[in-house]
C-alpha cells in the first residue's frame, strides 16, 4: 500500500504474564494507555472517536479510535493525527501487542480505515 508519509504503523509487544497482574483485560489495557497518552504534555488536545470491541486472529481485541492535536505549531499550524489503537492479548504465544496506525487527519478517512482494516485481518500473532 503506498501511502508514503501520510501513514504509520507501530507494534510494541511484551510479555503478557507480566502485565496480567495489571489489565486483566484488552479493556483495561487500552485505557490505561489512552489515560497516559492523554497527559503527554506534548499534546494540544485528544478526542475519543470510537473504542470498541473487534476480533483480531480469534481474540477479543480492544479498539481505541482517536484524533490529537500536537501542542506546538510548525509554520502557524498546529498537526492533527488520527489514530486507530488495537490492544491484543494472547495466552498462545504469552504476548500483548499494541497496534498503532496513525494518519495526518487530511487523509481521506476511508483509506485510513481500509488499511486498518487490512492490518486487523492479517495480523497473526500465534
Ligand atoms: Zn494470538
Amino acid at each position: 500500500m503506498e501511502l508514503a508519509g501520510t501513514l504509520r504503523i507501530l507494534v510494541s509487544w511484551g510479555q503478557i504474564d507480566r502485565i496480567l497482574g495489571r489489565f486483566s483485560t484488552t479493556e483495561a489495557h487500552a485505557k490505561h494507555s489512552f489515560s497516559k497518552l492523554s497527559k503527554a504534555a506534548d499534546l494540544k488536545e485528544i478526542r475519543l472517536i470510537e473504542n470498541s470491541t473487534v476480533p483480531v486472529n480469534g481474540h477479543d481485541a480492544t479498539l481505541t479510535h482517536f484524533a490529537v492535536t500536537s501542542a506546538y505549531p510548525v509554520f502557524g499550524k498546529y498537526r492533527n493525527r488520527e489514530t486507530r489503537s488495537l490492544h491484543v492479548h494472547c495466552e498462545e504465544s504469552n504476548r500483548f501487542f499494541i497496534l498503532n496506525l496513525s494518519t495526518r487527519v487530511n487523509l481521506q478517512s476511508s483509506e485510513a480505515a481500509s488499511a486498518f482494516e487490512k492490518l486487523r485481518e492479517s495480523f497473526v500473532c500465534h
